[in-house]
């Protein structure tokens, strides 16, 4: 005999389920599963926050916890100065509740792209705003490698990064009153990492034999270079865009030899012939040092973040410089 299967319901005259065609059952499942769909959409969706640099991503992402969605607008290798943006760029803007941008010149591209939209449709905040930056020719010497213009790359800066940080959490919590607490928690823990960060780099930029950091680059490390007591010397100026001339390499040579200094950093978004010719040309040897705009698509499956990048930065520096 068959087993009997029961499942406790008796189909009947008062069942409506229970009455129907078997089509029938499925297109009422249907309906239902698509108006729980709907229930779920209806509740307070995450924020979805676009970055333009991986810092800002990073940040975001760290302070927001589960209550963002938080993704770079560029794609993984794309440099920050020179990207051009494609028409599906301006669909992402369109869906963000919110756009993290430096600002300062950093994003050249990004005020024809919120052209796109009616203004203030695009929510956007600017990191390098209200931070109390140098105004153009205020500063030490390293501004006359920008001609003048702000230095941009305000997240080498791990001070600066902690009130970029407390900013973000402010304007996540307009968005999302409910998790303002969460943000402020979260901002204060990674304000605290920060904190460790340049303690780290106080500590061990501390008693090097080289203070001169030159730089077959563009000049993304003046910030870095003020607050830990070294002097950047970029063959690019500020933007990658600048290419160097034969006679500024000749010049970055002379000044090698006459300060004895060995040692070539250069960025792995630059093509390294450049740094190679220095270092061939003054004996010495490269290292690499990462800006951290953004990262491959092979840093990215290799696990890279910015805490990452900055850690192999400073071990970079503290062996190129011979620190103690
Ligand atoms: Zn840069």
């Amino acid at each position: 005999m068959m087993p009997q299967i029961r499942d406790g319901f008796k189909p009947g005259r008062g069942s409506i389920i229970g009455g129907m065609r078997a089509p029938a059952r499925f297109l009422l499942a249907a309906a239902l599963a698509a108006a729980a769909v709907t229930a779920a959409a209806a509740a307070p969706a995450k924020l979805r926050v676009l970055a333009t640099v991986l810092p800002l991503k990073e940040f975001a992402a760290e302070v927001a916890g589960d209550r963002a969605e938080v993704s770079l607008l560029l794609p993984p290798g794309a440099g920050v100065h020179t990207w051009q943006p494609r028409p599906g760029d301006i669909a992402r803007l369109a869906e963000c509740d919110l756009l993290l941008f430096i600002g300062s010149g950093l994003e050249p591209w990004l005020p024809g792209l919120l052209k796109a939209f009616p203004p203030g449709r695009v929510r956007t905040l600017e990191a390098a705003a209200g931070l109390g930056l140098p105004g153009p020719g205020g500063g030490g010497g390293e501004e006359a490698h920008g001609h003048g213009a702000l230095d941009p790359h305000v997240w080498l800066d791990f001070e600066l990064d902690q009130r970029i940080v407390e900013r973000i959490a402010a304007e996540l919590g307009r968005l999302d009153p409910a998790g303002e607490a969460l943000f402020t928690a979260n901002a204060a823990r990674l304000a605290g990492r920060l904190r460790g960060l340049d303690a780290a780099y106080r500590r061990g930029l501390d008693g090097c034999r080289g203070r001169t950091v030159v730089l077959a680059g563009h000049g993304a490390f003046g910030y870095l270079a003020r607050r830990y007591g070294l002097v950047q010397m970029s063959l690019y100026g500020l933007s990658p865009d600048a290419q160097p001339r034969p006679r500024d390499l000749m010049a970055a040579v002379d000044f090698c030899r006459a300060e004895g200094i060995t040692t070539v950093f250069f960025e792995n978004s630059v093509a390294p012939d450049l740094s190679r010719t220095l270092a061939r040309e003054i004996g010495g040897r490269v290292f690499v040092l990462h800006s951290g705009h953004n990262v491959t698509r092979e840093q990215q499956a290799g696990g890279a973040s910015f805490f990452g990048l900055m850690e192999e930065n400073l071990a970079a520096l503290r062996d190129g410089l011979g620190c103690r």
